[in-house]
């Protein structure tokens, strides 16, 4: 490498601008693209990242580096191209692009080793010393007799904990110089306590072993593959597929992430990997939310520094920092939580495939619902797609029964919580010692409080939505800014004693069912009952040791969980999702009532699902019921098509807000003439209107929508326009390309 005469970098905070700094002799050797630095900034200094080495530079006024962050590079050539890709496509700096692709822990300057006491004799110790002592001081001697046996240096406190000695016996022998105590970083290892049981590659059936053999081609020829979709039923075997090819990747020297949804990111999925690779210590690295600090410290370290190899991990595990990397496995890729919803507003899936591409490696997008823009791609030929079409059991798929809840009204005047049907089917259940999953996709007890006399419910105050009663608190409460208010005795607007309870969540559920079996043990899984992180492992091993009869849930119990005993499942409600304003709506329904579907019957005995709802015959609903992929994505692929949708167009949503309505319509009215200026006819630019979430948290929103093919160039004209616009001081714009979230 050539010694830099200078650098050009960005410093962390937002400026938007590249700086050029010098480089001492004394750092020379060490400084290189991807190195974090220390800057003199203005009159402060500022933590950079190397983008590029110079050799000259024309900028004015050129200051030296101040210090070099850390030994090796801390992002890799690749890892930058991918970063400069997603800031151009995003619409982003690239500093925000940084944030996302170094955790915090990591951009800070100081290293988060945690120190630990180590201790290990001075000199050989013979038993004459041993016995010298144990006159004088008795309790010395024990602990030196211990420590003379060990082999190696011995964490401290084991050591005490060992002998049940204390700390001043200890130090006591440091200072007689017998032993020598030393401070040394050691990992921290968040799953240290558990013991894995190791297991051996599964013979596979005919269709598995097809699939494998595709990927191993692509992991030995990636620069000519295609990315693959593995369209695989629900309990076909696309995780077995994935250790196995994983397995191969590291017998060729390479490394592997495996992304997975935070949600299904459980100790169950954790272990199956881990207990693969058990016979290579440490080589497994998991990268989720839940970490603290000095856990992800360690962690990411463990995967630079090349220990680890494979990384399972949440979204942000697409950024892992592995070396050599030869496959990336998208496992759900349909799932929306892939896609951030704060700046960088990116989508992991999609990140996956381009940096796949920079770095050449395989991409492997597995799900049992693919996205529509996946699917889309595999069948006009950008993607190849891997069909599973068996469950690896041979079991059936389960029987899905609709149940009308038109008619179930006429007959009750106001629909049940549960039909009929489906509380029979519980009874049924019950009787025979099986297990039931009740499913609603919504929190609390009741969805709104009304004044039955003035007709008014209770908003929130900064949202304009209905503030949920919780029964557990006692408490009306907002699910998207937090705001709880008590409940009033009488309407606060008209004064009447008239207030009525309307709609219902999850709490209410609950509590339905436990009134019509008494007997039966009920429990309730959402994030208001789930708030401590053991609620959640208990929860799941009582259900799985049969301790629980029914469990009622939001999204939490929808993915990924293997229940052999559960044989009912319920959905509640199924036109929740329906009925919101998004393209999307008809796909989600379809893909929730189907990952539901498969929580049933995994064991020996088929399962069986109830789907209530209002809207019986719609296509998302009937095609699920048949377990109908290619009908219902042939069907929904019209309709985009003919709304220009994606994955027909990219769309852009831009939001406009502020704590003053006015000021946000006028600016979004503002950059939409400048937009229509600027943007060529390829482009479909829609007015500015309220966004269906007027207000949040305090703020108007309003909403412009740009639809085009020209994603990069669409992307370009955005940034330039919003650039050139200044915007009063309390207006905010945010860019969403590719966006999910429509209200
Ligand atoms: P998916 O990820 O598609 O839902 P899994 O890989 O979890 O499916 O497989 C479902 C179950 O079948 C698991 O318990 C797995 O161990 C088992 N399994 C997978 N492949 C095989 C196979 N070839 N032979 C026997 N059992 C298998
Ligand atoms: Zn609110």
């Amino acid at each position: 490498m050539m010694k830099p005469n200078y650098v050009r970098v960005i410093i962390d905070r937002a400026i938007q601008r590249e700086l050029d700094y010098s480089v001492p002799d004394t750092l020379a050797d060490r400084v290189g693209i991807g190195s974090r630095v220390r800057v003199p900034f203005r009159d402060k200094s500022a933590l950079a990242t190397v983008l590029a080495t110079l050799e000259q530079s024309d900028a004015k006024g050129i200051r030296p580096i101040e210090a070099l962050v850390g030994e090796a590079p801390a992002i890799s050539e690749s890892l930058l191209e991918l970063a400069k890709w997603m800031g151009a496509y995003y619409c982003c700096p690239l500093e925000t692009v940084m944030r996302s692709l170094l955790p915090q822990v990591i951009r800070r300057a100081e290293v988060g080793w945690k120190k630990q006491l180590f201790v290990q004799p001075l000199t050989k110790i013979d038993t004459d010393t041993i016995d010298n002592l144990r006159k004088r001081a008795p309790r010395q001697a024990e602990l030196l007799e211990a420590i003379a046996k060990l082999d190696k240096p011995m964490p401290a406190a084991q050591l005490l904990r060992k002998t049940s000695l204390d700390n001043q016996t200890l130090r006591a022998l440091a200072k007689r110089e017998l032993i020598e105590l030393r401070e040394e970083a050691v990992e921290r290892d968040p799953h240290a306590d558990e013991q894995f049981i190791a297991t051996t590659n599964l013979e596979l059936n005919a269709e598995q072993a097809l699939a494998l053999t595709k990927i191993t081609d692509a992991l030995a020829a990636p620069e000519i593959a295609k990315p693959i979709l593995l369209h695989g039923v629900t309990g076909s075997g696309k995780t077995e597929i994935y250790l196995q090819s994983i397995r191969t990747a590291l017998e060729r020297g390479k490394t592997a992430i495996v992304l997975v949804p935070e949600i299904s990111l459980t100790p169950q999925t954790v272990e199956r990997f881990k207990s693969r690779f058990d016979e290579m210590h440490d080589v497994v690295a998991v990268l989720h939310s839940h970490l603290s600090e000095g856990e992800r410290h360690d962690e990411w370290h463990k995967i630079h520094s090349g220990r680890a190899r494979i990384v399972i991990g949440a979204r942000s595990a697409v950024f892992a920092p592995l070396k050599d990397l030869g496959l990336i496995i998208v496992d759900e890729e349909h799932e929306t939580t892939y896609k951030q919803e704060e700046a960088p507003r990116y989508h992991a899936r999609d990140v996956a495939v381009v940096r796949a591409k920079i770095e050449k490696c395989a991409v492997v997008l597995g799900s049992a619902t693919p996205s529509l823009e996946s699917y889309h791609n595999a069948t006009t030929g950008k993607y190849e797609l891997l069909s599973l079409t068996q469950r690896v059991d041979d079991q059936q798929m389960p029987l899905m029964r609709i149940v009308d809840l038109r008619q179930e009204r006429r007959k009750e005047k106001i629909a049940p919580i549960l039909s009929e049907k489906l509380s029979q089917a519980i009874a049924a259940r019950l009787e025979k010692r099986e297990q039931t999953i009740l499913f609603l996709n919504r929190r609390g007890f009741s969805t709104s409080l009304l004044c039955s006399n003035c007709g008014e419910a209770r908003n929130c105050p900064n949202c304009s939505v209905a503030l949920t009663f919780h029964r557990h608190m006692a408490r009306l409460s907002c699910h998207l800014c937090g705001h709880t208010a008590a409940v009033p005795k009488k309407c606060p607007t008209c004064a009447k004693d008239a207030l009525i309870y309307a709609g219902f969540g999850t709490e209410k559920v609950e509590s339905t069912v436990s009134h019509l079996f008494p007997k039966a043990n009920v429990r309730r899984m959402d994030a208001d009952s789930m708030t401590r992180k053991e609620a959640y492992r208990e929860t799941l091993r009582n259900f799985r040791t049969g301790k629980i009869d029914i469990l009622v849930g939001t999204q939490m119990i929808a993915k990924g969980l293997h229940f052999p005993n559960v044989t009912l499942v319920g959905i509640i409600n199924a036109d929740l999702a329906l009925h919101l304003p998004d393209f999307r709506a008809g796909e989600r329904t379809f893909q929730l009532l189907t990952q539901v579907a498969g929580r049933a019957g995994r064991g020996e005995t088929a399962g069986e699902v109830f789907v209530q709802t209002y809207t019986p015959f719609s296509p998302s609903i009937q095609f699920a019921r048949h377990h109908d992929f290619a009908g219902y994505f042939q069907q929904e692929l019209e309709f985009r098509e003919r709304c220009d949708f994606p994955p027909f167009k990219h769309a852009i949503l831009i939001t406009v807000r502020s704590e003053h309505e006015g000021r946000a319509k006028l600016s979004a009215e503002t950059l939409v003439r400048r937009l229509k200026e600027s943007l060529g006819a390829e482009f479909i630019l829609g007015d500015a209107t309220p966004a269906p979430l007027e207000k949040l948290q305090g703020q108007f929103r309003f909403h412009i929508l740009l639809r085009g093919e020209a994603i990069m160039r669409l992307s370009r004209l955005v940034r330039e326009t919003l650039d050139k616009l200044p915007l009063p001081e309390d207006v905010v714009a945010t860019v969403d390309v590719d966006p999910y979230q429509l209200l």
